[in-house]
């Protein structure tokens, strides 16, 4: 079946769900069949869209939303914050970037530093990176002992369903590359003295640690897609469809909070400025 439909719900992880990431496409269009042109064309109406819901979402100042983005190396977590939300207004959103703890993060618990990020009342804020890192990395690298990483997915849950309570829409994304396509973007990053710079020694050692990064991120979406804050894997090889999925997730998202802007002071419309 071909479509020019987006449909992220394809890619969302019923809670329960045992996850095994073989299963699902890194590379699928979904039956998405727009020619270049209208790919491009769709984007930029969603990005129109998600701009006008988001300067509503600021100015009614009644709802939070938090857009978690995670992924192997690579997977492309820079650039779907610079392709989705090139048109929203940057007093309403803010990237909390996750990099490895400093000293006086590491000397608390692991989700002090995440708290203070959350977002506030008109607020978007997305996670680049994130709490999950310390079922991830921290797992995969052996950082702490299993007894501690194993419990976390309990806390995670607990946390995510207190900010959900607290009115945040939460959106978590898993963005699923294959590792060919991450060999290729490593080798971009080699090839491409503009891309120097994000590339790390440590990404070869990460690379050789592939299958143990498929298994924590398996285990870590099986523990904590909820109803209150479900994942979404969703397809990450071709870099367009990417960027349309997480588009239409968002203006899907944001379009059931059914906003409205506020109520205008009374007597607006017999107020003339004269001088
Ligand atoms: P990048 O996303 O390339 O800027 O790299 C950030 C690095 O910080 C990645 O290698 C992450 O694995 C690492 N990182 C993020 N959070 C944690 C954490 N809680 N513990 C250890 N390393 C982390
Ligand atoms: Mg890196």
């Amino acid at each position: 079946m071909t479509t020019h439909e987006i449909r992220p719900d394809h890619f969302r992880v019923e809670p329960g769900r045992r996850v095994r990431l073989a299963e699902w496409s890194t590379d699928t269009t979904d039956g998405f069949d727009g020619t270049k042109e209208e790919r491009a064309e769709l984007l930029a109406e969603l990005n129109e869209r998600l701009g006008d819901l988001q300067q509503m979402l600021y100015a009614e100042a009644k709802h939070k939303v938090l857009v978690v983005l995670q992924g192997m190396d690579t997977s492309g977590k820079d650039g779907t914050i610079k392709h989705v939300f090139r048109t929203i207004n940057p007093l309403g959103v803010r990237v909390a970037n996750f990099k490895r703890p400093n000293d006086v993060e590491l000397a608390h618990d692991y989700l002090w530093r995440v708290h203070e990020h959350a977002p506030r009342d008109g607020h978007i804020t997305i996670f680049n990176r994130s709490h999950y890192e310390d079922v991830l990395v921290v797992r995969v690298n052996d950082l702490v002992p299993a007894p501690v990483w194993q419990r976390r997915y309990e806390h995670i849950r607990g946390f995510e369903q207190m900010l959900a309570d607290e009115g945040t829409t939460i959106i978590k994304l898993f963005l699923h590359i294959s590792k060919d396509e991450q060999r290729a973007r490593l080798q971009e990053r080699l090839d491409n003295p503009a891309k120097h710079w994000k590339f790390e020694h440590g990404d070869i050692a990460e690379r050789a640690h592939w299958d143990a990064y498929t298994e924590a991120y398996e285990q870590a979406i099986t523990e904590t897609s909820t109803a209150a804050a479900p994942w979404y894997i969703i397809p990450g090889d071709r870099k367009w469809f990417r960027n349309l999925v997480v588009s239409q997730l968002l203006v899907e998202k944001l379009e059931a909070l059914e906003m409205r802007y506020p109520e205008p002071i009374a007597g607006i419309e017999t107020i003339r400025i004269t001088d």
